[in-house]
């Protein structure tokens, strides 16, 4: 991709595009006031950039994606400015993108960063006090101007050196979105996603598996953390963890994201889920996880089956009979 800016263009700015409307808006106003907006994005294991990509085709701005994988999830470890709702470090986690785009300001051969923040849209990390400490925490705070909220907060230096006119910025705050749906109607952005609903950290369900595993592992690796993503996860006890596949997709995608230990379990007879249990199981847990295995396969109403099992890495099986089990038996175990 090309970034030259050329001679005749005013200034440049770098656009953090989340994938959602807000940003989207914000970059489409800084391009319509005639400066060069390249948009900037990120994928980590927690979202990815397919929506920001849709999003920034609609206004016609190239687009930069980053990974940022291993970094950001270390952050998602230990925010130093704590969780959201759910497992969502959001002050940090913005920082943290703010800073990667400021370190990209030269090599873009740009002048200044853009965000979506909507002043209060979120009472937690889009109040004013959350709103400062992005900007001093990304390192880079005399370069960040929030379009659609600018006329409700301190001038930039963006604004006071004339770089970008602040007559021609919004002063949106708060919760409602109807500022935001009718700009979009005028600028005819049609299809874009609910707010914050690309991210996973955001999800109650998923943030309940993290925080788990977070709480027994404390440097899990990337495919443990993918693996929250698949099938249902029942918490045995502190040393065991098991997992059920849903369909055979997800019994092909848990089997590529397995480490050396890690056991997997089968019906013998019948068809059924890919079981997988982590940790180190005793007699007891071999017989749960293969109960488990029982409940998920054809053969859940037989009074007794076979099951096959194995650590990943070794080529024979182990065969034990169980009892399927009930649903009630194991809702317990539910993460
Ligand atoms: S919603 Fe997710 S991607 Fe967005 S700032 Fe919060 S943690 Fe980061």
């Amino acid at each position: 991709m090309e970034y030259d800016k050329g001679a005749d263009t005013m200034a440049r700015a770098l656009a953090l595009i989340s994938g959602g409307l807000d940003s989207i808006l914000a970059a489409k106003l800084i391009k319509d006031i005639g400066i060069d907006v390249i948009g900037i994005c990120f994928k980590s294991a927690f979202f990815g950039y397919e929506s920001a990509v849709k999003m920034t085709e609609q206004i016609d701005i190239p687009l930069k994606i980053i990974d940022f994988t291993e970094q950001h999830l270390e952050m998602v470890k230990h925010p130093k400015h704590g969780y959201g709702k759910n497992m969502n470090p959001c002050i940090d986690c913005h920082a943290m993108m703010m800073n990667y785009a400021g370190k990209l300001l030269k090599e873009l051969d740009a002048d200044f960063i853009i965000t979506g923040e909507v002043l209060n849209q979120r009472p937690m990390s889009q109040n004013k006090n959350s709103l400062d400490i992005v900007k001093r925490e990304s390192g880079y705070e005399e370069y960040i101007l929030r379009p659609l909220s600018a006329k409700v907060l301190q001038p930039t230096k963006m604004e006071l050196e004339g770089l970008v006119d602040r007559e021609k910025l919004l002063g949106i705050s708060g919760r409602t979105r109807k500022a935001q749906m009718e700009l979009a109607e005028k600028w005819g952005i049609k299809e874009y996603p609910s707010p914050a609903g690309g991210c996973k950290l955001t999800d109650i369900g998923f943030s309940a598996r993290l925080r788990d595993l977070l709480l027994h592992d404390e440097n899990p690796k990337l495919e443990d953390v993918e693996m929250l993503n698949i099938g249902r996860h029942f918490r045995l006890n502190d040393r065991v963890k098991v997992m059920s596949t849903r369909d055979e997709s997800e019994g092909k995608a848990i089997i590529n994201l397995l480490s050396n230990g890690d056991y997997v379990f089968y019906a013998l007879d019948f068809k059924g889920s890919t079981i997988v249990l982590k940790g180190e199981p005793n007699e007891d847990d071999i017989k749960v996880a293969g109960e488990i295995c029982g409940r998920y396969s054809k053969g859940k109403d037989e009074k007794k089956i076979k099951i096959k099992y194995k650590k990943h890495e070794n080529d024979k099986y182990n065969i034990i009979e169980v009892v399927p089990a009930k649903d009630e038996d194991i809702k317990q175990y539910i993460i």
